[in-house]
């Protein structure tokens, strides 16, 4: 058993620099995006504080229209697909706990997809993060940004269909 746990340990230990790697690709590339998107952005058209938005994916502090007052973004990286990570690749604990919004990352965030689904993934997650739970929101403005840097972007239809999206006011590119 001792054997085995150092086994573990070291895959692990071998492991967190790549998985370091992998999130700062993500949050440099969102940062990329949401640059590129530039003025042509309308954060209002998606009750989206862009100042708030982009604050939150640089500094990691904001203050929220939504929650309301001065946030902190905390990013945990979690090591086990357990409990919400067996569902998510990444998700926003929500209400924030004393001016701490947590956002999770999940093992299937860093294991699989793609280095651009990572970071919409990034622009998705930072929506709930200063603009609270609305899925709808989160893709439209989402799939906004990749198309506005892009000039493409990645079918969420499924997901906007299962979140009864259509009926929602918002809109995929
Ligand atoms: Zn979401």
């Amino acid at each position: 058993m001792r054997v085995l746990l150092l086994v573990l340990s070291l895959f692990f230990l071998s492991l967190s620099p790549v998985r370091a790697d992998v999130l700062d690709d993500a949050l440099a590339d969102a940062w990329l995006m949401l640059e590129r998107a530039g003025a042509r952005l309308d954060g209002a058209r998606f009750g989206v504080d862009l100042t708030a938005y982009r604050d939150a994916l640089s500094v990691h502090r904001f203050r929220s229209p939504h929650w309301g007052g001065e946030m902190t973004l905390d990013i945990a990286v979690r090591a086990a697909a357990e409990g919400d990570c067996a569902r998510y690749a990444a998700y926003v604990r929500m209400p924030p706990e004393n001016g701490t919004v947590t956002l999770v990352i999940c093992p299937q965030f860093t294991n699989t997809g793609t280095r651009e689904l990572r970071a919409l993934t990034i622009l998705h997650e930072l929506v709930h993060v200063v603009a609270g739970p609305d899925e709808c929101r989160a893709m439209s403005f989402a799939a906004e940004v990749e198309q506005l840097s892009t000039r493409r972007f990645t079918n969420v239809e499924r997901y906007w269909r299962a979140n009864g999206c259509e009926g929602s006011g918002f809109r995929l590119p």
